[in-house]
């Protein structure tokens, strides 16, 4: 009742702009301590419940130890339902703040922000050390792939004692953490690659540049892999990309947000862009086609680039500004919300750059293979489907397109050879809670599971199928 809210700023966006720095200011105390004295301690805190915070990270009692200033409690508490919160703070949308009890009346708790808070300070006093288990059980797990999902499952069955080999097909570990969400949203070396560390501490076994399949065309066979390991987990994300099949897609200068967005962290991580191993946007009219967090992670690299023109097509209508009827609290709020990306478009160009209710006709040949433009036409929803409104048709400039429009589900490539089964979607079929597939023994994770979704679901499954493994190995788990 004392407090309005008051969230941590960004950098400013015009200096941000200039680099590949993280987007975030430095922490200040005060004001999260009397953030911290906004939440309410509700009887029933609905941000740690299944609709909020879906690690059911224990926000109430963390917001109280840091307006008392008792941090490195905190951070007990915080690391008892989130192995990485460094990485959550960064990059979470915060469904929590959108079941936060003081948000059916005022502007919720900065709950991500504490959070930011409490495991930076971790690092920076030197609290967050290996934690190696005490004794090992002899079984070993193979986990496939390092993103969120992987990295939670491996460090909760090393600390089970169990010897874990983590496979990674990038030559940099981090799954999507590492080669998807840009540098200045989380960095890679000072965030990323500092807890790899402690976990390669710890003794989990991390393998890069090894790409699991049936063993052709220099891929480990995972069929020895299964037969080499007493457990083995998929985490393998969810890597195929949608496309947008219409005429032109075959044109130079169209390319998959992903193509865009490894590349050019890879180019970065590896010289600084020295290598001109990336795709360029500088001085080019750029369109990013889809929303959501990889279409504005492609308007944020883009700029920084240094492109000429930046517009983002969305096919749905502008969400409302405030929550609607069918979507009321504590559910997520689907409304208009303004991006570091969008932030910073306008900055640079004076607006934002997304357009929507539009969808894309045909790619424009310039004569000699490359994309030179869009013709669209503006979309309405009529009877549950998107109907074309006539005379609405535009042409745009582009010389840099970007599909940014979700991904379909796993490759296939590891999981046909062991016969593991499908679900309706393509993805493993494995049951939430259960995460065990058709094949005994193997077990399945994160968006190769559920389908594309966000770090901090990865995390939860890769906890739960942990404790999951650990039973079927062991009979019983201690995991959490
Ligand atoms: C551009 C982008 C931005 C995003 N931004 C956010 C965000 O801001 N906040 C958020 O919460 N979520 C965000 N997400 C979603 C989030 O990153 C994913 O939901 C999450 O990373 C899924 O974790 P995962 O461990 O299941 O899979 P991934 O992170 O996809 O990791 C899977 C790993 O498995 C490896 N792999 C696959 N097959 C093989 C094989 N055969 N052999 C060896 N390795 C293999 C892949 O190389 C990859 O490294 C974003 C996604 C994208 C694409
Ligand atoms: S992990 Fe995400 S949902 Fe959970 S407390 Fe942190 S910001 Fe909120």
């Amino acid at each position: 009742m004392e407090f309005a809210r008051n969230a941590a700023p960004y950098r400013d966006a015009e200096a941000r702009l200039l680099d590949y720095e993280e987007i975030y200011t430095e922490h200040d105390v005060s004001r999260l301590t009397t953030q911290g004295a906004r939440c309410m301690d509700c009887g029933v805190p609905f941000c740690q419940s299944n609709e909020g915070c879906p690690i059911h990270n224990l926000i109430p009692e963390w917001n109280d130890l840091v307006y008392r200033g008792h941090w490195r409690d905190a951070l007990d508490r915080l690391h008892k339902t989130n192995n990485f919160p460094e990485f959550t703070g960064r990059v979470c949308p915060a469904p929590c703040e959108g079941a936060c009890v003081l948000g059916i009346t005022d502007p919720a708790v900065t709950i991500k922000n504490i959070e930011m808070a409490i495991i930076d300070r971790g690092f920076a006093e030197g609290w967050v050390v290996p934690e190696p288990p005490d004794v090992r059980t002899g079984k070993t797990v193979a986990v496939i792939g390092s993103g969120p999902a992987g990295l939670a499952a491996a460090q909760q069955l090393n600390r089970a004692g169990h010897t874990v080999d983590v496979y990674e097909r990038a030559d940099r570990i981090g799954g999507l953490l590492m080669y998807g969400i840009p540098n200045m949203k989380l960095e890679k070396t000072g965030v990323v690659e500092r807890r790899v560390k402690l976990m390669e501490a710890e003794g989990i076994r991390f393998h890069a540049s090894c790409n699991i399949g049936d063993g052709s065309n220099g891929s480990v066979d995972v069929r020895e892999l299964r037969a080499n390991h007493d457990a083995v987990l998929f985490a393998t994300g969810a890597t195929l990309p949608r496309d947008l099949p219409i005429p032109g897609r075959a044109l130079k200068g169209v390319h998959f947000a992903m193509e865009f967005l490894t590349a050019n962290t890879k180019s970065y991580l590896d010289s600084e862009h020295a290598d001109g191993n990336y795709i360029s946007a500088k001085d080019k009219h750029v369109i990013v086609i889809g929303g959501g967090d990889t279409g504005t992670d492609c308007i944020g690299t883009s700029l920084r680039h240094g492109c000429k023109t930046l517009v983002n097509f969305e096919l749905f209508p502008k969400p409302p500004a405030d929550r609607a009827d069918n979507n009321p609290w504590p559910t997520w709020p689907k409304i208009f919300r303004v991006d570091y990306g969008h932030e910073e478009a306008a900055k640079r160009f004076g607006d934002d750059p997304r357009i929507y209710s539009i969808s894309s006709v045909d790619f424009i040949d310039d004569g000699q293979g490359n994309v030179c433009g869009i013709n669209t036409v503006e979309v309405e929803m009529r009877a549950g489907k998107f109907e074309n409104v006539p005379g609405t048709e535009k042409r745009w400039d582009a010389d840099l397109v970007l599909l940014a429009m979700g991904f379909l589900g796993p490759e296939h490539d590891a999981s046909d050879p062991l016969g593991i089964e499908y679900d309706e979607r393509s993805n493993y079929k494995a049951e939430y809670g259960k995460y065990a597939t058709s094949v005994e023994g193997v077990f399945a994770a994160g968006d190769c599971r559920r389908g594309q979704s966000l770090v901090v679901r990865a995390i939860n499954e890769g906890r739960e199928a942990a404790r999951e493994v650990d039973s079927w190995l062991m009979g019983s788990s201690q995991l959490p």
